[in-house]
């Protein structure tokens, strides 16, 4: 269909539109037509989004519904042994292929079963949150965490294709739709000065998933991934904001479960401090980036207590090495390093400030 659009990527199809159109169906009779089809859903994607997926291709009709418990405390190993021991008991082979239905979760999750199971066979993604259309689905990486350390295990291997159609955005809850507004706000903020200004006073969810904002945040890490598929050097730059958000994240894993996209956001802000406080990125810089995320984002009281144990993950961050916490920086809106050594005393204090922050504007 004429208003579909496609990214040129070296290892993924990706296209975006409205998934009877996209290619799917003809993906599936060129490559997949004796192939055996399982469909990874969670409970959500299962109830709104499989109905569409299944009414794609006459095939799907007998494809095995893999059904995964909702959320990040269950991206673990066991829900993987599960999953290997169905599709074995389902006799599937290499040559079948798995469809993961999901946010980043099932994205991650369903990446990672797929790339280990017989020593690997195809999979696709079609992400249904903007998180996942916008970030996890795209770059290969697949995933299960550790505990309370996030994405601990896991390989990097790329899924055939990604379909993208925002209309499974129309059942995402508004605050799963801002959890994705993060990830864009890190694209812009890592590359592109003009995308930050565009996007840095949405709220309204249907500009923030326009297919064109779509396609601009996505291409933004696509193209990153061109340059360096294996995060030896620049790819790194798309964990800004991660280092801090991955902490929180790993540390409120079974208390409060505070989301990816929202540990994210606080990420966003605490790193965007440090930034200015190492010199790097100027104080209207940092104030422009506390003011986008107080718009939509909202921050939480942190104790001292628990910025020793956010520390302690931070320590184990896999951007790390020589005992040195490794850090992405930005050096101005649109322009970020990686690589860069942080003290423990700086991060505390990037901590103590979101802790004030919450004292000071919720
Ligand atoms: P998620 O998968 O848990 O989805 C969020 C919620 O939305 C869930 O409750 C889910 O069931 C629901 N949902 C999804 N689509 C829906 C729809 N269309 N209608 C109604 N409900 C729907 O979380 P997420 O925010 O999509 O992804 C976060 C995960 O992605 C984290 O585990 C993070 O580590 C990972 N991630 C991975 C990468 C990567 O490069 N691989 C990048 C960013 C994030």
């Amino acid at each position: 269909m004429k208003d579909n659009l496609h990214i040129k990527s070296s290892y993924s199809m990706i296209e975006i539109g409205d998934i009877y159109s996209v290619g799917l169906a003809n993906l599936i009779d060129e490559k997949y037509n004796a192939s055996r089809i399982g469909i990874l859903v969670d409970e959500n994607t299962h109830d709104y989004c499989l109905d569409t997926l299944l009414s794609v291709h006459p095939k799907f009709e007998n494809a095995e519904i893999i059904l995964l418990p909702v959320g990040e405390e269950n991206k673990v190993m066991e829900v993987c042994f599960q999953v290997w021991e169905a599709l074995t008991e389902y006799n599937f082979s290499r040559k079948d292929l798995i469809i993961n239905l999901g946010g980043g979760v099932v994205t991650d999750m369903g990446g990672f079963i797929a790339s280990i199971f017989k020593r690997g066979m195809d999979f696709i993604h079609i992400p249904t949150s903007l998180l996942g259309m916008v970030d996890a689905s795209i770059g290969g990486k697949t995933g299960i965490d550790l505990g309370s350390y996030k994405n601990q295990l896991g390989l990097i291997n790329h899924p055939k294709a990604i379909y993208i159609d925002p209309s499974f955005l129309d059942t995402l809850p508004a605050e799963e739709i801002i959890f994705g507004y993060a990830e864009m706000l890190k694209h812009a903020l890592i590359r592109d000065k003009n995308l930050w200004e565009e996007i840095k006073f949405i709220s309204n969810d249907e500009d923030l998933t326009s297919k064109d904002l779509l396609n601009k945040s996505i291409k933004i890490k696509v193209d990153i991934i061109e340059e360096d598929p294996l995060e030896g050097g620049l790819r790194k730059i798309l964990n800004f904001g991660h280092t801090i958000g991955h902490g929180l994240e790993g540390y409120y894993l079974g208390k409060s479960n505070l989301a990816h996209g929202h540990c994210v956001a606080l990420g966003l802000c605490a790193e965007s401090y440090l930034s200015w406080q190492k010199g790097l990125l100027s104080k209207k810089g940092y104030l422009d980036i506390e003011n986008c995320i107080r718009r939509s984002f909202h921050f939480i009281s942190i104790t001292a207590e628990e910025i020793t144990e956010i520390l302690n993950l931070i320590h184990n961050d896999k951007k790390n090495s020589e005992n040195k916490i490794k850090c992405c920086l930005l050096t101005g809106i649109g322009s970020c390093v990686y690589d860069q050594v942080v003290t423990e005393d700086e991060i505390a204090n990037s901590l103590f400030h979101l802790n004030l922050l919450a004292s000071s504007v919720n």
